[in-house]
Parts: C-alpha cells; sequence; structure tokens
C-alpha cells in the first residue's frame, strides 16, 4: 500500500510538473512549428451542415490538362486556383461493359457514363444519360432529388446544355446524341414512341430553376407528341416557365422572376483560345492566341458567377439553398482536337470560373465546393517531339512545353484515357472527398451533405 500510494504521488507530481513543462514548452512555441503545415490544412477542415453545392466538371481534365494550364499560364512554379485547395485526393474513372453484356468495369469511360455514376450514384454502360444498363430505367438525379426537397438548381456549360455532362442532370436517354426532337437515335426515348423526348425537350420539361450555355440548335426543332406538338422545344420551354435569353448582354441585366434558360450559341460556346493543333511533322514554336470568344457569349466565369447570383437571390429566406453544376467542357473538346492552345485555354478559363465559385463560398460558409474531371484525357508534357502528333508552346514564363497526342490512329479524335483524376473541395464536408475515390462517392457526399437521399 505504501508502495503504491508513494507512486500515486510521484505520479500526481509528475503530471503536475510534466503539465507545467509542457504549458511553459507550449507559451515558447506559441507560434508553432514552422516547418509543420498541419494547422494549414486544420484550418480547411470543416463539418457541416451544408446548405449549397458546387459541383465544377472539367471535361477530360486529368492532371496532365492541370499541368500544362499550370506551365503555360502561371509558370510550373505558379498555383492555380485549384491547386490552393488543400482537400485533396483522386477519383476512379471507368464505366460498366454494357456493350460486352457485363455489368464489370470498362477501364475507359465516356463523358456519358462518367457523368451518370456522380449524378445518380450509379455505374452505367457508355453513352447513357442516367439511364440504367441493360434496363433503359431513368436513374434519379442530384439536380431532381435537390427540387423535391425544395432546393434551387442550376446547370452551367460551356457545351451545349444538350451535352452530357449538363444532361446528366436534367435527362434520362439511352443515347447521348439525342439531343433534339428528331434525333434518329433517340428510337424508344422519342417522344413519338411514348419516351421522355430528346435532352433538349428533357431540359425544357425539366424544373431546373437556371440552364446557361451553348445549343441554341437543338432547340429549335419541333415537339413531335405530347401537350407542346408542333411548337419548338424553346416555345415548350417558354410555355413551362422559361424566359429564353441569347446573348451576354440579356445574361448580365436579366432581372426577371422567371426560370432561366440561356443558350448563348447554336453549338458549343467559341473556346476562349486557339492555336495551331499537334501535327506529325512540319511543327513551329507557337504562342497561344487569346481572346478568341465573341463578345456576345458570355464566359464560363460570366455564366458561373450569374448563376450564383440567381440561384442565391431566389434562395434568401428560405430553409434550402441551391445546388449548382458547372462544366468547362472544351478542355476535352481541345483535347480530341490535339489542340493544346484550346485545350489550355479552357483549362485557364474553368479556373477563373472556380475561383468564382470559391469567393462565394468564403462569403458564404455552409457552401461546398467539389472541383474534379470525368475522365483522362489524350495530351502529355514531353522532353521532344516523339509522339504521333507534336506541338511546341512558349509558355508565359518563356520557356518551350512540348505536347505530344497519341491515342489515335490517322487523323481521328484523340480517345480518352483510362485514369484516374483529381477532386479538389473547400467548404463544410470537403474532407469527405480525400484519397482515392469512386465517382459514385462524388453522389453520396452531395446528397448526404443536402439531407436529400432518397428514401427507400
Ligand atoms: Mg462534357
Ligand atoms: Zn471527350
Amino acid at each position: 500500500m505504501k508502495f503504491g500510494t508513494r507512486l500515486i504521488v510521484a505520479v500526481l507530481a509528475a503530471v503536475v510538473l510534466g503539465g507545467a513543462a509542457v504549458g511553459v514548452a507550449a507559451k515558447k512555441k506559441k507560434k508553432g512549428d514552422p516547418t509543420d503545415k498541419t494547422v494549414n490544412v486544420k484550418s480547411q477542415l470543416k463539418p457541416g451542415p451544408v446548405r449549397n453545392v458546387i459541383l465544377f466538371i472539367g471535361d477530360g481534365m486529368d492532371e496532365t490538362a492541370v499541368t500544362a494550364g499550370r506551365n503555360y499560364h502561371l509558370g510550373a512554379n505558379g498555383r492555380l486556383m485549384m491547386d490552393r485547395l488543400k482537400l485533396a485526393g483522386s477519383v476512379t474513372t471507368y464505366a460498366m461493359n454494357e456493350l460486352m453484356g457485363s455489368k464489370k468495369p470498362f477501364y475507359v469511360t465516356d463523358s456519358a457514363a462518367s457523368g451518370t455514376a456522380w449524378a445518380t450514384g450509379q455505374k452505367t454502360g457508355l453513352f447513357r444519360i442516367s439511364s440504367e444498363a441493360f434496363t433503359d430505367k431513368p436513374l434519379t438525379t442530384i439536380a431532381e432529388l435537390a427540387q423535391r426537397r425544395g432546393y434551387r438548381t442550376g446547370n452551367v456549360s460551356t457545351d451545349s446544355v444538350t451535352g452530357a455532362t449538363p444532361a446528366v442532370q436534367m435527362a434520362h436517354v439511352r443515347m447521348r446524341n439525342c439531343q433534339a426532337p428528331g434525333d434518329g437515335v433517340c428510337l424508344t426515348d422519342a417522344k413519338s414512341e411514348g419516351g421522355l423526348g430528346s435532352i433538349a425537350e428533357q431540359a425544357a420539361d425539366s424544373k431546373m430553376d437556371l440552364i446557361l450555355g451553348g445549343g441554341r440548335g437543338d432547340f429549335e426543332g419541333t415537339i413531335p407528341a405530347g401537350p407542346d406538338t408542333g411548337k419548338t422545344v424553346i416555345e415548350s420551354a417558354q410555355r413551362q416557365g422559361f424566359d429564353v435569353i441569347g446573348t451576354k448582354a440579356e445574361l448580365d441585366s436579366y432581372s426577371g422572376k422567371k426560370r432561366l434558360l440561356g443558350l448563348f450559341a447554336d453549338g458549343t460556346i467559341t473556346p476562349e483560345w486557339n492555336g495551331q493543333p499537334a501535327m506529325r511533322e512540319g511543327f513551329v514554336a507557337q504562342r497561344c492566341e487569346t481572346g478568341k470568344r465573341p463578345a456576345e457569349q458570355p464566359s464560363l466565369t460570366n455564366m458561373t458567377k450569374r448563376a450564383i447570383s440567381f440561384l442565391n437571390k431566389r434562395s434568401k429566406g428560405k430553409k434550402k439553398g441551391f445546388f449548382l453544376q458547372v462544366e468547362g467542357a472544351g478542355i476535352d473538346k481541345g483535347a480530341h482536337a490535339a489542340n493544346p492552345c484550346r485545350q489550355i485555354g479552357e483549362l485557364v478559363a474553368f479556373d477563373a470560373a472556380v475561383k468564382a465559385g470559391i469567393q462565394f463560398a468564403k462569403k458564404s460558409p455552409r457552401t461546398l465546393v467539389i472541383v474534379t474531371a470525368d475522365h483522362g484525357q489524350s495530351g502529355q508534357i514531353l522532353p521532344g517531339p516523339g509522339a504521333d502528333k507534336s506541338a511546341i508552346l512558349i509558355t508565359n514564363e518563356g520557356e518551350r512545353m512540348v505536347m505530344g497526342y497519341a491515342t489515335a490512329k490517322n487523323d481521328s479524335s484523340q480517345e480518352h484515357a483510362g485514369i484516374t483524376v483529381p477532386v479538389r473541395s473547400f467548404g463544410p464536408r470537403a474532407a469527405n472527398l480525400m484519397g482515392l475515390k469512386n465517382q459514385t462517392d462524388i453522389f453520396d457526399v452531395i446528397v448526404d451533405a443536402l439531407k436529400i437521399r432518397a428514401k427507400k
């Protein structure tokens, strides 16, 4: 007993003295150890609740695209907005091998199957827009779940709004190319066959509060069946409560009270930059030409800012906030065309839009911002022009960057690559997307953050 008591006294003394010693040490080291950056990461770790979610998708934006954009625009030691987000992870991208009759993975996805995975939480086959593999059953999207629970929803893209990435939030079709009424690939999805209609028709029928992008051409066709038979899709959208606008000036000055459909180009919005595509021979060192987008078309940043303020204003005083998806589509399109200037210009434009999202999230701290991509692309940064097709760019820091493209034979469009892509997040619950994730996890994180999961 005596020994025991002595031990306890000794332990207590050690605790007290130790505590004092730690206290002194803590006082001395109040500024912390400057080599330990834990505190920087900790400052970005925030739990819920979440009121708004902004999901940024860089189509085809793998780490090569990010690196090429950083190198060209800011230099190898520069940092893009998305680079500054500390809570980072990677996402696996694969589709279901439905075309071979299998539910197992097909390692290289397209944007339709990829988008379906994060929009609905379910893997599907190539070319499907929020449509179940093998059954054609419509899969409920984040935007649809959010609408049912009283959130405002928006969809912004530099693509046609009938493109696969925006479509996955507001349409359900077997084939992604079923974009306009009368498109032959619609088959049983056509309204004349009793289906939900093309992507344009479903956008007009949707409950989205705001849709901004290109694709006016797909809305000019005539609806073959249903309540709007004989009307154009634009007329149908107007009847169902959308104001339809077509220029940047109309977007900037819009103060109406209706839902908003902005169609700023016939097809995709014009890429910001251009230059010589990669070639087999005869390439010369080049600087990218900037400022290529016509003034009547809004930039992605412009559309993103307008979308945020539109949705946020309409959420004021309401219990629920908003869900907004923003796509930078041209990164992928530039890579398909083996055109590094187009690819990089769109990456830089996308990063500027991300900055607008982060700026809003800093003022509205219950906003979760997620920045990710849908699949890898062609395009590598190489030591010299050894790929099938090459281009040499002189970066803003005055150095040569050789981009090589070699995922297509002959002169066909470059192919996607089956690689994990980055995910970088900011705001409450952002920590849920650190480490290696599946695209379906993005769905889970968003529906749990907004508390909109469908009841089983
Ligand atoms: Mg896309
Ligand atoms: Zn693509």
